[in-house]
C-alpha cells in the first residue's frame, strides 16, 4: 500500500499532470462563463429578434420532440470556445517565437570582436587573417560574406 501511494505521488508530481489538472479546472470554469454568455446574453437577444426564446425552440416529428434550439445553442457554445482557444494558442505561439528570437539575438551579439578559429577552435580576433594559436590562414570577413 505504501508503494502504491509513493507511485501515485510520483505520477501526480510530474509537471505535465499538474499542468493538465490546471487546464481541466480552468476549462471547467471557462465553459461555465461561455455557457452563461450564450444562455443569459446571446440567447435572449436572439429571442428578442425572433420573438421566442431560441433555446426552447422545438419541432415535433412523429410524436417525438426535437429540441433544435438547444442544440444550436450548444453549437454556438462550441464555436465561441474554439475561437477563444485559437486566440490563446496563437498568442502563446507568438510569445514563444518572440522569446526564441530574443535568445538567438543575444547569443549573436555576445562578443562581436571575437570569432572561433575553424582549425583549432580557440577564440581569436574577428579581423585576424591568420590564427595566432595554430598559425592557420583564415578567410577574411569579405570572403566569408
Ligand atoms: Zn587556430
Amino acid at each position: 500500500m505504501k508503494e502504491f501511494f509513493k507511485g501515485f505521488k510520483e505520477f501526480a508530481m510530474r509537471g505535465n499532470v499538474i499542468d493538465m489538472a490546471v487546464g481541466v479546472i480552468i476549462a471547467g470554469a471557462f465553459s461555465a462563463i461561455v455557457n452563461s454568455l450564450v444562455e443569459d446574453i446571446i440567447s435572449p437577444f436572439i429571442g428578442a429578434i425572433t420573438g421566442q426564446n431560441f433555446a426552447d425552440k422545438t419541432f415535433e416529428v412523429a410524436g417525438v420532440t426535437v429540441g433544435y434550439g438547444s442544440f444550436l445553442m450548444a453549437v454556438v457554445n462550441f464555436i465561441i470556445i474554439a475561437f477563444v482557444l485559437f486566440c490563446i494558442i496563437k498568442a502563446i505561439t507568438k510569445a514563444k517565437a518572440r522569446a526564441e528570437a530574443l535568445v538567438i539575438k543575444e547569443n549573436k551579439s555576445e562578443d562581436p570582436t571575437k570569432k572561433i578559429c575553424p582549425f583549432c577552435k580557440t577564440e581569436i580576433h574577428i579581423e585576424a587573417t591568420r590564427c595566432p594559436h595554430c598559425t592557420s590562414e583564415l578567410k577574411t570577413r569579405e570572403l566569408d560574406a
